[in-house]
């Protein structure tokens, strides 16, 4: 089966999929946004998690500050996107709850992923600690007046 056009400049795929919700081999139709992202995780079945970074302007501070979007996407067979690859993703009909995305082309391999997700966890991490003794201090803190009030 020859792969469809689905309305934009892309480049079909090279394998073949037996996919209902494949835009190329199957009956899915592709319309709204696109963006261009970094698949995050593949872990669930026929589905990605996707992900970008966007600018979002503070007035009070006449700068930017870096928010992220994450968006779960379709995985067709025939594209099979691993994490780390820099994919382009359209809108398409609601798939499930959460899922109203589509991949429609494997672009490459973002340079530095791993590093990238393991300096993130890092961050997360140290975070929580430094939470968990900051709550710590407040404990010891607050023992000494339970017992002024006895
Ligand atoms: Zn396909």
């Amino acid at each position: 089966m020859e792969a469809k056009n689905i309305g934009i400049q892309v480049k079909k795929p090279k394998k073949q999929c037996d996919d209902n919700n494949c835009p190329f081999h199957g009956k899915l139709r592709c319309r709204g946004r696109i963006f261009t992202c970094t698949v995050l995780s593949t872990s669930m079945q026929k589905t990605a998690t996707v992900g970008w970074e966007r600018r979002h302007f503070l007035r009070k501070y006449e700068r930017y500050e870096k928010r992220k979007s994450v968006v779960k996407a379709h995985n067709p067979a025939c594209l099979d996107a691993h994490d780390g690859n820099i994919v382009k993703i359209m809108e398409c009909r609601p798939l499930s709850k959460t899922k109203n995305f589509v991949i429609v082309e494997v672009l490459g391999e973002e340079k530095g992923f791993k590093e990238r997700i393991e300096a993130e966890e890092e961050a997360k991490f140290k975070e929580g600690k430094a939470k968990e003794e900051e709550g710590k201090i407040e404990e010891v803190k607050e023992k000494p007046e339970d017992k002024n009030e006895d």
